[in-house]
């Protein structure tokens, strides 16, 4: 006798090949992506082959031309492949073994026979699943392929004696091995990962139905009812003499699903029926070697399952063929939105979407009154560079421009190339002196930049010309403005020698010392002077917490300079004149100069949210900043009330 704690440690045991574990952990994913299918089968040639193959078979309902494992994989899915490689697999364990011919053959039969069997139960309880029941019976007698594979000497004459004596074969197991096929099949199932419910139905498979029905709450007792009733009809329907076996069978189905011993003959016959009518199952008689003999038999599994899939896979296919569009347009936009942005040489931004951006920052400018800058760059002669070391070498230089133009932008600052060799940056709230700097920084990068056309060091320099403006509140076609006065200032540069910058104020007088002293009391000003942050960092901490602007009216409101009535009054008059709510705050004389100043200040940054930043940035201690922000306060409150300015600064 075998002895029974021996075999489950036994190595003989048919072990899954990977792939086969992999697939059947991937089948009981919720979600499974079909590159992970594929990955699993392409690690086993042999298994890839197989399953190509069998989506070859014209079960499938549609004839495919399927050629690799990703369109076998595509309309198979996830289940079926999985359920075909765990076949594949204990075929593999004794393909060639010729001396259990018959024995392999009767295991075959019998499981195809269960399995039509417990398709005809499922339908005629009107079961959901009804692949589940097939599956299911297809793999009821696993654990006999496994005994058979592991311990041939035993097993055969066990097989042989239930053929001959027409006793139960699991008693005989039980008598001679000490262990039945249902529980090592179920071990078997369990080890390789199977749904918990198939499991408990193969290990079930041969009780009582006595005992079955103690257990008809379960949940699962439909299916193993239906498996014990699917295994006794197989023993009838492949055994020589049928007669003993009927009576046992009809038992089951009275007691488990009370059926009529009509209704039990009618059962008997359609599950013959299905069961007979796969083609190739006769051929298994004659077939003399054991390796064509499972292949065929493997046909017939693979044409089973795959029978109770086709409308479901065909929805796959139909699914899959809509998601993989859906991807490619998406790419698609993707690759045609960067093209519509970017310039396919300098891989900057183009003209088009500079206008875009001009457009946007010119109105959030005029919101806030805050200055807007343009700079314009143009390589000077390039055409003799083009001329003299050829059009690849002119478009080498552009593209090293371009990088370096990049290179000394900010990351708020819009960087574009506006036409053949010309640049241009849109530059948000610079002031004059930044403007300069950097239009200083641009043009000595490029001069002493080393272009080399093989040897010779070729000179590269640049024109620049920029403007600075603060909007008027009505003014129309401001960008169209900047870029007229920044390309006059481009060709003044030009005209008076080249590689130089020349750079514009349109802010008058007047306007200009406004926002020199509102730029003077920002927070981020103080910070500076009072050398709690340098200006990289405190820069940092103000691109960080760029919000949308607030208007001066609301600030002054809030803070109780003016009435509602007041900045109605203002509101109203602005529509007619186009003048800056703050001025004309001033000219009623609502507002003193000092007053707006802070306003305007305020408006253009709130203290609190830079504090804010600075703290979520780490460039202070949070309780450094808040001292900072609080002593700030109070030198401020030298200009205004400092009740005010606090309330301000909560509001806001
Ligand atoms: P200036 O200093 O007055 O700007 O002289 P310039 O020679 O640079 O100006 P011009 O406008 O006469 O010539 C510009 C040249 O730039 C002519 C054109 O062929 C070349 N160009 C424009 N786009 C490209 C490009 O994408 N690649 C290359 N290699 N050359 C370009
Ligand atoms: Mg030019
Ligand atoms: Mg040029």
């Amino acid at each position: 006798m075998i002895n029974p704690t021996k075999i489950w440690s036994m190595t003989q045991l048919p072990s899954l090949p990977t792939v086969a574990v992999r697939l059947l952990e991937l089948s009981q994913e919720a979600v499974v992506e079909q590159r992970e299918i594929v990955q699993a089968v392409l690690t086993d040639p042999a298994m890839s082959a197989r399953i190509v193959r069998a989506a070859n078979t014209t079960y499938f309902g549609v004839r495919h031309d399927v050629s690799s494992v990703e369109q076998a994989a595509s309309i198979l899915g996830a289940t079926v492949t999985s359920a075909l490689a765990l076949n594949f697999s204990l075929v593999e364990a004794d393909a060639d073994e010729p001396a259990g011919l018959t024995h392999y053959r009767n295991y075959w039969q019998r499981s195809l026979v269960q399995s039509a069997a417990a398709t005809v139960i499922a339908e005629k309880m009107s079961a959901e699943c009804v692949d589940q029941y097939s599956l299911c019976g297809l793999l009821l007698d696993v654990g006999r392929l496994a005994l058979l594979t592991a311990f041939p000497t035993e097993y055969r004459p066990v097989l042989e004696a239930a053929a001959n004596e027409e006793v139960p074969l699991e008693q005989l197991e039980l008598a001679a091995l000490g262990l039945h096929h249902a529980d090592v099949g179920s071990r078997l199932m369990e080890r390789w990962k199977l749904p918990a419910e198939i499991v408990e139905a193969i290990r079930w498979h041969h009780v009582a139905p006595e005992w079955l029905l103690a257990r008809k709450g379960g949940s699962n007792f439909q299916l193993q009812a239906a498996m014990a009733l699917a295994s006794r009809a197989g023993d009838l329907i492949c055994a020589t003499r049928r007669e003993p076996f009927f009576e046992r069978l009809h038992h089951f189905a009275n007691a488990l699903f009370h059926w009529s011993e009509n209704e039990t003959q009618e059962f008997v016959a359609e599950t013959e029926l299905r069961a007979w009518r796969q083609d190739s199952l006769c051929q298994l008689e004659t077939t003399p070697a054991a390796s064509v003999l499972t292949a065929q038999a493997n046909d017939q599994l693979v044409k089973l399952t795959l029978r109770s899939h086709v409308a479901s896979v065909q929805a796959t296919v139909r699914q899959q063929a809509a998601e993989k569009g859906t991807r490619d347009l998406e790419s698609e936009n993707r690759q045609l939105q960067k093209q519509a942005l970017h310039d396919p040489l300098t891989e900057i931004y183009n003209r088009h979407f500079f206008d875009e951006m001009l457009e946007t920052e010119t109105k959030r400018s005029q919101r806030c009154a805050s200055p807007i800058g343009v700079i314009f760059a143009d390589v000077d002669h390039f055409k003799q560079v083009n001329d003299t070391y050829g059009h690849q070498f002119g478009d080498y230089v552009l593209k090293r421009i371009a990088r370096l133009f990049a290179s000394t932008t900010r990351t708020s600052d819009v960087l574009a190339r506006y036409g053949g060799e010309e640049f241009v940056v849109l530059v948000s709230q610079p002031t004059e002196k930044g403007l300069e700097r950097r239009c200083e920084r641009i043009r000595s990068r490029v001069e002493s930049e080393v272009f080399l056309f093989g040897d010779v060091r070729v000179p590269v320099t640049v024109s620049l010309g920029a403007v600075l403006a603060v909007p008027g509140r009505n003014e129309r076609d401001l960008g169209v403005r900047l870029i007229a006065n920044a390309d006059e200032c481009l060709y003044e540069s030009k005209r008076s020698g080249r590689n130089r910058a020349i750079v514009k104020s349109l802010v008058d007088e007047r306007e200009r010392a406004l926002l020199q002293q509102v730029l003077q009391h920002r927070f981020s000003r103080w910070l500076v002077s009072q050398r709690l942050l340098d200006v990289p960092s405190v820069s940092k901490a103000l691109l960080d917490c760029r919000g949308e602007p607030v208007r001066v009216g609301d600030i002054a409101l809030q803070c109780g300079y003016l009435d509602a009535d007041q900045v109605m009054h203002i509101v109203k008059n602005q529509e007619l004149t186009g003048e800056r709510f703050g001025v004309a705050a001033v000219r009623l004389g609502w507002l003193t100069e000092n007053q707006l100043i802070h306003l305007l200040s305020l408006q253009q940054e709130n203290p609190k949210q830079l504090a804010g930043a600075i703290i979520r940035l780490g460039l202070l201690a949070p309780d450094k900043a808040a001292e900072a922000l609080d002593d700030y306060l109070h030198s401020e409150a030298a200009h205004w009330n400092q009740s005010h300015a606090q309330q301000l600064v909560g509001a806001t």
